[in-house]
């Protein structure tokens, strides 16, 4: 791709030489640029906003996925692809001290207790519903599923929660100290069932019917994402890494000894390669050289919390699916109620649409919705490179769209590590530095933030009820 030179605008002259300039300082673009640096390429971080990850990176759940929601999935591409992130965590993350996912003598994947850790110790649960539930009824009004899916569905979800329950025994069996757990896990067998997984569902701050649900424990646990991204940007710092934030990237040209970028500054800088990892704003910086669809998703802040647990209802209807976690900051407890509602970016009335059922499904669920004192609705919107504009795709991709030049989307802030590994190995042909060592003391505070739910919950001061409706998506 050319670009041409921005017009009357004042150019400084050539101001630095990197060897890889990454766009985008959301987690993709963090991790990548930390996993260049660590491994002696000098590299430039670029972000438009103030601090780092606090647009989509800084709007989700804060759900780390191992790959147990995933692996309903028939399809094994997802479970490996997400059980091969704990194996990459595990080598290339695990001299980060608050990295706390350990081995034990026996192979088995433990959370350790750290001050800072990254993942928390309290592991989401399922409530799964059986055929039996009024989500198949064919005569029920409020699903919109039609009814050719429902009736394929009343004969293949038992087979589908049968191999999902027996992918939960392999990933308890499996010997981590083994690596490639991808190569195992996903092939799950019949033999690998057993009933011992799945317990009576019972539990009055939820309302769902306990003789059409049964519960389940899932190996996905919710994340600290402030400890992560500070902790990635110590190592990118300490490794001589560079951050530019309140910079817009604005184009790049091609040069025979390499690429210029131009910067909002009016800076020039010269790179020889360069990643754009900046989300939703790919399709217009490729040029729409890559399939990009972006879809927006609500998510609610109730305060008080509403529910004890973290929990994930499993039903194959997507507009039936509701998950609850439970989040604190400076000792205030809250809940973040997230469902499979989405809709296209363009498309506000089905984006007004998805926010208000997902409200009005939290209230019919969690019966505390109606009575707190602070319900925030927030939409994020997530990226994701596809292969048909139908599918949804929750994986990470790397696509090269010009000479040196790369195009990265992580699916799930939790894919972001893997990503930066294989971004590392496409482009430099062989594996990153396994080892870091960093500067753990050093303060980051004016790079890094709260997600968005931490944040508003931070700033209340004696609140009354309270109902907010966010419109900017
Ligand atoms: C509602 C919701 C909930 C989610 N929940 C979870 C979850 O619980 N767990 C999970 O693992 N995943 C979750 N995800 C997915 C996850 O949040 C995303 O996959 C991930 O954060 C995307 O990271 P990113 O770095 O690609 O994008 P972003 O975080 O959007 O980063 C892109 C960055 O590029 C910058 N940028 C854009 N254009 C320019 C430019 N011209 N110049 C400079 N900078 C630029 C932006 O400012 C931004 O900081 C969720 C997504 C949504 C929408």
């Amino acid at each position: 791709m050319r670009l041409s030179t921005p017009d009357k605008k004042m150019i400084n002259p050539l101001s630095k030489e990197y060897e890889t300039v990454i766009v985008g300082g959301g987690i993709a673009g963090l991790c990548t640029a930390e996993i260049f640096a660590r491994s002696g390429i000098k590299t430039l971080l670029v972000e438009k906003a103030e601090k780092l990850c606090m647009e989509t990176s800084g709007l989700h759940h804060e759900w780390f996925h191992f790959g147990s929601l995933y692996s309903i999935f028939p399809n094994n591409q997802f479970l490996r692809t997400m059980v091969g992130g704990i194996d990459d965590l595990l080598l290339y993350y695990r001299d980060f001290e608050s990295m706390n996912l350990r081995i034990d003598g026996c192979g088995k994947l433990l959370t350790v207790a750290k001050s800072s850790p990254w993942i928390r110790k309290d592991n989401l649960k399922y409530v799964i519903t059986t055929t039996d539930d009024e989500d198949f009824s064919l005569s029920n009004p409020d699903n919109s599923s039609n009814f050719m899916y429902k009736m394929g569905m009343k004969f293949l979800w038992n087979k589908a929660i049968k191999q999902f329950v027996a992918r939960h025994n392999r990933f308890y069996k499996y010997d981590w100290r083994k690596g490639c757990s991808s190569h195992y896990i996903p092939k799950a067998g019949w033999l690998d069932y057993s009933e011992k997984f799945i317990n009576k569902f019972d539990d009055s701050e939820i309302s769902l019917n306990p003789e059409t649900h049964v519960s389940m424990e899932s190996y996905d646990s919710p994340m600290y994402a402030l400890h992560i991204i500070s902790d990635l940007t110590r190592s990118f710092l300490s490794y001589g890494g560079e951050i530019r934030t309140a910079t817009e990237f604005e184009e790049y040209q091609n040069k025979r000894d390499g690429k210029r970028v131009i910067l909002s500054d009016g800076s020039v800088v010269k790179t020889k390669r360069l990643i754009l990892a900046s989300g939703n704003n790919l399709a217009k910086q490729t040029k729409n050289k890559i399939k990009v669809k972006s879809v927006v998703s609500p998510l609610i802040i109730v305060y008080p919390r509403v529910c004890s647990s973290n929990v994930v209802r499993l039903t194959p209807f997507m507009d039936q699916t509701i998950n609850h976690l439970k989040h604190s900051i400076n000792g205030k407890d809250y809940s973040l109620i997230g469902g499979g509602y989405f809709a296209n970016k363009d498309d506000n009335e089905a984006i007004e649409k998805a926010g208000f059922d997902l409200l009005n499904k939290a209230k019919a669920i969690f019966s505390r919705v109606a009575d707190a004192e602070v319900v925030h609705l927030y939409y994020g919107t997530k990226t994701e490179i596809i292969s048909s504009v139908k599918k949804r795709n929750y994986l990470y991709r790397i696509e090269k769209v010009d000479n040196d030049v790369y195009v990265t989307v992580p699916g799930k802030f939790s894919l972001a590590f893997s990503l930066a590994v294989n971004t590392f190995l496409k482009i430099m042909g062989h594996y990153p530095n396994t080892y870091v060592t960093y500067d753990k003391e050093m303060d980051v505070s004016q790079y890094v933030g709260l997600t968005k739910h931490k944040a508003l919950i931070d700033r209340l001061e004696n609140v009354s009820h309270e109902l907010k409706v966010e419109t900017v998506y």
